[in-house]
């Protein structure tokens, strides 16, 4: 797929030039800092960008109050198919590193961080994961990046931002050890709470039907099949009326009560099949997005609490 190219040709001259800039200014901030005076905001932290919501949330609990983290997509958006805006560039222009997932979810990554240049630290969160294979669709045999969805594979995202935190800044090593411990235990309590509330799922109705094929993970991990689905990744082309046909006919067979649309996905397709089949809305879950600030899934851990949660209360628990 060919992105505008008027993005990159009035973008990166400006961004190579303020990185050029800001290069030496940036390096090193968190150690040689001046200690922040009374009233002043203390830029001595880290300053940290993430790609989206889930490793912005990570990333913020293993590094505690010694960084500045934010995200690029905002909350509620794609980040399979994001187009990066210029200011974008300027923050990590202005940035001490980079985390990123990886496994070919950000599809516009690559060419976003070229464009940016500059020599920052750019960590990838998910490296040492085995990933599922994507079985059809526009992005074959690619890493199915939803890997998130199981909680125990979580703890690798959390060691690896330790250790890159750590990298970064050693004199807070044992910080990062410390939040990296305290949130792999939360991950641990996660999951054995998920397989108690699974527990309440009849076992003919652990099964799921959304718009995305993004709970291959979730449903090994906790005992699901996943019935259908409409897209294997992002929105790709519009399915066609024989997969939506067959869609319909294994949600009857199966007399699903309910199926689940993403809070980053049109629901207006799954919406229809569940009209044609008398399954209910189960209501919107969380995959590629946390949820608003101050909302019951603002964080990654309530975020997969509100997701168990509907489907308890959908599939007839
Ligand atoms: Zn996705």
């Amino acid at each position: 797929m060919r992105r505008p190219t008027r993005f990159r040709n009035a973008a990166v001259p400006a961004a190579a030039a303020l990185v050029a800039l800001l290069l030496g200014a940036c390096s090193g901030a968190a150690s040689t800092a001046a200690p922040a005076g009374p009233g002043q905001v203390d830029d001595s932290r880290l300053r940290l960008v993430t790609t989206y919501s889930i490793v912005y949330d990570l990333v913020r609990q293993v590094a505690g109050d010694r960084a500045v983290v934010t995200s690029l997509v905002p909350v509620g958006q794609d980040p399979h198919t994001y187009e990066p805006k210029p200011g974008d560039l300027q923050a990590v222009a202005e940035a001490d590193a980079v985390f990123y997932h990886g496994l070919n979810l950000e599809l516009w990554f690559d060419r976003f961080i070229q464009n940016a240049g500059g020599r920052r630290p750019v960590y990838v969160v998910t490296e040492g994961i085995e990933p599922l294979r994507v079985e059809a669709g526009a992005y074959r045999g690619l890493p199915d990046p939803h890997a998130w969805m199981d909680p125990r594979l979580v703890t690798r995202y959390v060691e690896n931002i330790r250790d890159a935190l750590s990298e970064l800044d050693p004199g807070g090593a044992e910080t990062y050890r410390a939040n990296a411990a305290a949130y792999v235990e939360e991950l641990e309590e996660l999951d054995a709470w998920i397989r108690d509330q699974v527990e309440r799922i009849p076992p003919q109705h652990r099964k799921l039907v959304t718009s995305e094929n993004a709970f291959r993970y979730f449903a090994r991990a906790y005992g699901f099949e996943i019935l259908g689905f409409i897209y294997n990744l992002a929105p790709e082309d519009e399915p066609s009326a024989r997969h939506i046909s067959e869609l319909i006919d294994a949600i009857r067979e199966a007399d699903l009560p309910a199926v689940f649309v993403e809070t980053t996905l049109d629901p207006r397709i799954l919406q229809r099949i569940a009209d044609e089949t008398g399954a209910a809305i189960g209501g919107a879950v969380y995959v590629d997005s946390l949820g608003p600030e101050g909302s019951e899934a603002d964080t990654y851990i309530k975020m997969m609490r509100a997701n168990v949660t509907r489907f308890v209360e959908g599939l007839g628990g």
